[in-house]
Order: structure tokens, then sequence, then C-alpha cells
């Protein structure tokens, strides 16, 4: 199949659909694969890396678009790609398309089969496409808070692991699921003292097996987080309720009873956040001070690490795109129900019950 990679043009994406290392193994499986030239760049990937993996670099977007029969690709396309789109071709892509009908609009007037990333399923219930991201985000957010704590940059003045004789600083994470644990690891790893508090017991006695004593933790009720807010340096709001907005845990009266300088970093951010004074930033003006309490809420924080998300995202997409590129998407859908959760619009149809829902579209 000729698998094709054009360069992101989403403002401030820097990722890249297709890394030279998925590139040489679907080389090895006799597929053609076509990457627009520079596309790696933002990675820190050169069109010779691509090229010594076996792959062609085209000149323009325009030749991919035309010849591709798969696109590869991170963000949703942009209007002017939508464009370009052709009927029977394969898009492979993260699309979020519920709250979008324009794009979705777009996407089934093109004709082509589109597998989002972010739907495709695994057997014990997770999103293995969107996990990724997530431990991105989960292991970015103590580093960002760390940096957001010195007193340069408006925080506390705190060390994170203290030093001998002084104790280390005090982290709450709201929120034990992907996010949550891999920020109560590295905040841990820094010499940090953490509580991570979830709502889910068998969550709480699976971290509790797993890590045992490298960070506490606590059932998550208004009580325990009030509590714990008074002590904290650090607190990194990690929680989801699948399908809804993210629920406020912490109000702008409950600042008040922090440490002045703490830092709140909002992972939840895109789900509307879990404070009630956070409101989405960008990577360029990242922290805003409301009541002396630091916020770091930026919505697309793997964008900081495009070099470590491209790879993480090209570790977790590969063995769908070898399969679609493989067996065709209509056999590679057909045997694996978790590939065909992903499948969103397919010639001129919506395909997924959740997004027809959420757009009040027919299926
Ligand atoms: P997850 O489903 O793995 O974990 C969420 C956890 O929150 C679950 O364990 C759940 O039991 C817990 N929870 C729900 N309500 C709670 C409450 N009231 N108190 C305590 N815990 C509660 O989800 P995840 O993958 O860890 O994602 C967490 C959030 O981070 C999501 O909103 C996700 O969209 C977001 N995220 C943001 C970025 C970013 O760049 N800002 C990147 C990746 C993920």
């Amino acid at each position: 199949m000729k698998i094709g990679c054009p360069t992101e043009i989403k403002p401030q994406e820097y990722r890249v659909g297709i890394t030279p290392n998925a590139a040489r193994e679907a080389a090895s499986h006799g597929h053609e694969v076509i990457v627009q030239q520079g596309a790696g760049l933002g990675a820190g990937f050169s069109d010779e890396d691509y090229t010594a993996a076996g792959a062609r670099i085209a000149a323009t977007a325009e030749e991919i678009w035309a010849e591709a029969e798969m696109i590869v690709k991170v963000k949703e396309p942009q209007a002017v790609e939508r464009k370009q789109l052709s009927r029977g071709q394969l898009l492979f892509t993260y699309l979020h398309l519920a709250p979008d009908p324009e794009q979705t609009q777009d996407l089934i007037e093109s004709g082509a089969t589109c597998i989002a990333y972010e739907t495709v399923t695994d057997a014990r219930g997770g999103l293995p496409l969107l996990a990724p991201m997530s431990e991105v985000a989960g292991r970015l957010a103590p580093q960002m808070g760390a940096w957001s704590l010195q007193k340069a940059n408006g925080g506390r003045g705190v060390l994170m692991g203290g030093v001998p004789g002084v104790g280390p600083a005090n982290v709450v994470v709201l929120g034990g699921g992907v996010v949550g644990t891999h920020a109560a690891r590295i905040a841990a790893g820094m010499g940090a003292d953490v509580t991570v508090l979830d709502r889910s017991l068998p969550r709480l006695r699976q971290l509790d097996e797993t890590f045992g004593s490298l960070f506490k933790n606590r059932y998550s009720t208004e009580g325990a987080v009030a509590e714990l807010l008074a002590e904290a340096d650090m607190v990194i709001g990690a929680v989801l309720i699948p399908g809804a907005a993210a629920p406020k845990l912490v109000s702008r009266a409950q600042l008040g009873t922090m440490k002045p300088g703490a830092v709140l970093v909002d992972v939840a951010i895109d789900q509307g956040g879990c404070f009630e004074t956070s409101k989405a930033t960008t990577h360029q003006d990242p922290v805003y001070t409301v009541d002396g309490i630091q916020h770091y809420c930026v919505a697309n924080m793997p964008g900081a690490v495009p070099r470590s998300s491209t790879l993480a995202l090209g570790n977790a997409t590969l063995p769908f795109l070898l399969a679609l590129a493989g067996k065709g998407w209509r056999v590679a859908c057909a045997e694996d129900p978790h590939l065909q959760a992903g499948l969103n619009v397919h010639d001129g149809q919506i395909t997924n019950a959740a997004v027809a829902r959420a757009l009040n579209l027919p299926l």
C-alpha cells in the first residue's frame, strides 16, 4: 500500500504521524512510504532519516494527498487538507469529531474512510492510542509544576526533593488513572512527598499493590481534598469522568486556604479543568496567578515534548498501521473489533455510535 505522511499544519503542532522506525517497518513489509519534505523536523527527524529508512520524500503535501492510499497524521485534517481527501482514501489520525460538526461534514462529503486514534479500544477497556499522550502529560506535570514552584517563576521557592535536613515538596495528585499514576511516579522520583486521590477503590488497591510506599493514596472526598490542599506545594489535576466535563474539585474560595505561591497543574483542562479558577493556557504563556496561587493549564501538554510524544504515539499506532496497510481496512477491522471501534466515517456515513449521537447524525 502507498502510505503518505504530510507535515502537520495545525499551529504549534510539531509532532509527525510516522517515525523513521515506523517507516522502516512499513517498507520492510513491502509498503511504499511517502513523507513530506521536512515533516519530521519539529520532532527531530531529518529527511535523510526517512530516506535511510526506505521512505520517499515528496516536495509538497499535495503530492501526498493525491498519491497515497492511506494518510497517517497526528492532528485532525484542517480545512485545506480535507479538501484534498478523496473517495476511498483511508485516513488514520486523531479526529475528535464529537465537538466538530464542520470537520465531520467535510469528512462525510469526502467519501473517505476515517479511523480515529481516540476511539480505538483495547481488551482491558482502555484507549491505547490516547494512553501514550496521557503518559506524556502525566510525566510532564511535575516537571512543569517544579519549574512554576521556583521563586523567579512566581512560585513558593520550594525544591521538589528537599535537601538533607530540609523536607521535600508536598504534592497532591487528584485522580489516579493514567495521567495521575505517571505524575505521581515522577513527582515521587524527584523526591517529593506524594499523595494520590481517586474515587475508585479498586484503582487505589491497584496503586497500592503496584507502587507500595513510593506514594500514599487516599479515597477522594471533599473533606480529604480540603485537608490535603492546605499542606500542598503542588496539586496536579488528573481526573476524568468519561464523556463529561471534569468535576470542579477545588473552588476559588479554597485557594485562600493554600500556601501562597503553591502551584496548581490542571492536566484535566482539556475537559474544562478540575479547579474552578482554571482557564486554558498555551506553551507560550503557560502560567497565571489567581489569589497568589500559580495555575499551569496547558491543554496540549504533549506538544511541549514533540520528539518524545511522536515516538510514544508511533509505538502505539504502528501495529494498527501495519494491519491496515497489510490487510486493507475492511479485513483489519473485521478481524479486530478494537480497530473497528476506531472507524468513525466511511463512504459518506458516520460509523461510530457515540459520534453520531453527539452530533445528532444518522449512523
Ligand atoms: P483516566 O480515566 O485514566 O483516569 C482518570 C481518573 O480520575 C480515574 O481513575 C477516575 O476514577 C478518577 N476520578 C474521577 N473522578 C474523580 C474524583 N472526583 N476524585 C478523584 N479521582 C477521580 O484518565 P487519564 O488518561 O488519566 O486522563 C485524565 C485527564 O487528563 C483527562 O481529562 C484527559 O483528557 C486529560 N489529558 C490532558 C492532557 C493535556 O495535555 N492537558 C493530555 C492527556 C490527557
